[in-house]
């Protein structure tokens, strides 16, 4: 493997991801001002929104003055070091916060102590598979904080009456009607928060873990991508309408654009529990990718 042309790429990435929205992200922002009533303060807001985006591709400047979390999804032909690519991005990511494409994020939690370097324990998150193509595939995402902290997770109740938990409140079933008020109520509770609109990743089953996990990795979809599932296809189209309807609207001002998506996937549970978990992404739905080859990128993604 070409050690130098990977970190360069791996530097590259995170510029792309930081300063450049996908045209996906882009196109459906623009779909929003489109809907929205000329000369509203929602359609005042996305225009800065989008104002915004074009000057951080322009400069090379990240559109936010959170640069997130740094969140990778590696696909790893089989024999490939883990170690040797963690090296290489913690070592992209400390370039990166010189070269200004990240903000030095990372503080120590007990201390509040900035580290500097935006690395530290726990920092970068990346997520490792091994798969049986040739190539590497990475997706880097770039988590803001602020919608980070609107996520949420249900845990629905049994069907057995005195298991029931604090989520029957919602008279929320083990049921796609018990799911579809989670989420809404999800993003009701976020209004004026997380920096609308938004994209909501969801995940029906799992533990607790696995499934808030797989609520985020639903986001590396791509917004123009139809679910396989037609159900969840349906659900995710109709729990978009239902919240757009909500009258929340970019950054909370009100209108008619409140979600740009929603993207739904279940893994699988025990019957003990049903957990519904929403990962919440701001406007600035920072991913971007690469397969990388033979020493070179073979293929940009997004
Ligand atoms: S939620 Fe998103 S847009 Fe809002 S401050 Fe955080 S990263 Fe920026």
């Amino acid at each position: 493997m070409d050690n130098e042309k990977l970190l360069d790429t791996f530097v590259e990435l995170i510029r792309k991801t930081s300063c450049n929205l996908p045209v996906d992200v882009v196109s459906s922002i623009e779909g929003g001002l489109l809907n929205e009533k000329r000369g509203s303060i929602a359609y005042d807001t996305l225009q800065i929104i989008l104002k915004n985006i074009e000057i951080a591709r322009e400069k090379s400047l990240p559109m936010c003055q959170d640069t997130g979390t740094p969140v990778f999804y590696i696909n790893l032909p089989c024999g490939i070091s883990q170690g040797d690519i963690c090296n290489k991005i913690k070592k992209a990511i400390k370039i990166s916060v010189r070269k200004l494409y990240l903000r030095p994020n990372v503080v120590d939690t007990l201390t509040g102590k900035n580290l500097g370097g935006g690395t530290g324990a726990g920092y970068p998150v990346i997520h490792f598979e091994e798969w049986k193509k040739d190539y590497i595939r990475t997706i880097l995402m770039l988590k803001g904080g602020g919608c980070e902290n609107v996520g949420a997770q249900y845990s629905l109740p049994s069907p057995i009456k005195a298991l029931e938990d604090r989520d029957s409140r919602l008279n929320a079933g083990r049921d796609l009607e018990g799911v579809r008020r989670c989420i809404l109520d999800a993003v009701h509770k976020a209004q004026g928060r997380g920096c609308a609109p938004g994209v909501i990743g969801v995940c029906i089953g799992g533990d607790r873990v696995s499934s808030y996990e797989e609520s985020k990795r639903q986001l590396i979809k791509s917004l123009d991508d139809k679910n396989e599932n037609p159900v969840l296809y349906k659900l995710e189209r109709e729990i978009a309408r239902d919240a757009n309807k909500l009258g929340i609207g970019p950054m909370g001002f009100g209108g008619r654009t409140t979600l740009l998506g929603v993207k739904i996937g279940s893994i699988c549970r025990i019957p003990a529990s049903y957990f519904v978990s929403i990962t919440y992404m701001c406007w600035a739905y920072r991913r971007r990718g690469f397969e990388y080859k033979g020493g070179k990128v073979k293929k940009w993604l997004y």
